[in-house]
């Protein structure tokens, strides 16, 4: 029996994580945060039998308190309930399925807490990588990558030498806007964002991949991941996602994984590593599929997969800088308080402006984090 706790149980990935835990007997829900949805998060309560929840939202929290009062499970709120969730006793891994660097402080308790990780939240090892990777060293714990591309590497590394790689080809779709121009960029609304052509995600991954940001973000995920230098990082477009990238080793083979795009596999295969499980969806057909393609990534029209290139090279706190100035500028676009290229415009103002610091702790993290918030609401009027 593996027993699993999930922060953002309410999400694309967590609704995902909970749908195979109903089709696999020996994986046991032990706890489940999320951030306002009062009467999702009582569903499940009810049908998986968590020890402890938690809601961000106080007023959220409180609600639901009153709402499972019959239940044994204790309801929490705020950091506090993160926490509560991220190092429980019981659970064996955390899944982290929530949006954004506020998955930071939970992920390294539940590290330091001896929890193996499965990761979807990408920002937080963009912005605090140096602080987790040699963290989970220490407490030999597992980083799972649940993140397609970073399962299909990682599923492309099993077995070999990782000494042996050359680089990793981290396949993209281009998103819904592939193959616009700069002026075309300038009238795309929160709709035509939000039409992703082959995965159904929650809505501000949905907006990083217009603006090829969630690539970028990728990009340094994979550095951090795989061990991997800057230059060992390609790119590569591919618009029908049946690749999910791959890995060219020193004598030229490439290694890839391949399958439809569906987030239940590299999910399951997070779960239950290094084992395979049955896993009942639709299986790529070659001869209907007919074709792959591939094409170079536009970085001059999508300066979002750019700018990650240049806060990567910068290091030490700018990545935490391009993660919070798009986390911020994705919210007003989603708010319509701003155009969509004003994005990639705040990311790199907000670059701009920083003085790096070298080495951030989590504290220095989360400052540079309101830093850029603040410089964001200083200098745009919206
Ligand atoms: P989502 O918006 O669908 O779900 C987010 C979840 O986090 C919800 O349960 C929400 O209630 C919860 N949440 C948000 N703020 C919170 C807070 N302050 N405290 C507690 N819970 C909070 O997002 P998603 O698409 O599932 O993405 C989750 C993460 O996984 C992101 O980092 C994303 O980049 C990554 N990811 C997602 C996909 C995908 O297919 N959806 C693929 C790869 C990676
Ligand atoms: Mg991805």
């Amino acid at each position: 029996m593996k027993r699993i706790a999930i922060l953002g149980s309410t999400g694309s990935i967590g609704t995902q994580t909970l749908e195979i835990v109903r089709e696999n007997r020996d994986l046991e829900v032990v706890a489940l945060a999320a951030g306002r949805s009062v009467e999702l998060l009582e569903q499940q309560i009810r049908e998986f039998s968590p020890k402890v929840v938690a809601l961000w939202d106080e007023k959220a929290a409180e609600a639901l308190r009153i709402k499972v009062a019959d239940l044994p499970v204790k309801v929490y709120a705020g950091m506090e309930g993160l926490l509560a969730v991220a190092v429980l006793e019981e659970a064996d891994v955390l899944v982290t399925a929530i949006v954004g660097m506020i998955g930071i402080r939970p992920t390294i308790a539940a590290i330091e807490a001896g929890k193996d990780i499965a990761l979807a939240n990408k920002e937080t090892l963009v912005t605090a990588g140096h602080i987790i990777m040699p963290l989970a060293k220490k407490h030999g714990v597992s980083i799972l990558p649940v993140d397609s591309e970073h399962s299909a590497i990682f599923q492309s590394l099993h077995g070999e030498n990782r000494a042996q790689m050359e680089k990793i080809l981290l396949t993209a779709s281009g998103g819904p806007f592939r193959g616009k121009t700069y002026e075309e960029l300038k009238s795309m609304k929160v709709e035509d964002a939000l039409k992703h052509p082959n995965w159904s995600m929650g809505q501000k991954i949905t907006i990083d991949s217009a603006t090829l940001v969630n690539k970028g973000l990728e990009v340094m995920e994979a550095k951090w991941l795989f061990g991997a230098d800057l230059d060992q990082i390609q790119v590569v477009v591919h618009p029908q996602s049946i690749i999910h990238s791959m890995v060219q080793y020193v004598d030229g083979a490439i290694i890839a994984q391949l399958g439809m795009p569906d987030m239940k596999l590299p999910i399951l295969y997070a779960l239950y590593y290094p084992d395979r499980m049955p896993l009942g969806e639709k299986r790529v057909d070659f001869f209907k599929l007919h074709s792959m393609t591939f094409e170079e990534p536009d970085t001059k029209t999508f300066r979002g997969l750019k700018l990650a290139y240049d806060a990567a090279t910068a290091g030490g706190s700018m990545p935490t800088v391009y993660n919070a100035a798009n986390e911020k500028a994705v919210g007003l676009f989603l708010q319509r308080r701003i155009d969509f290229l004003t994005i990639p415009e705040m990311i790199e103002a907000a670059m701009t402006e920083h003085r790096v610091i070298a080495a951030p702790d989590v504290d220095e993290i989360l400052a540079t984090e309101a830093a850029t918030y603040e410089m964001i609401e200083s200098r745009w009027h919206f």
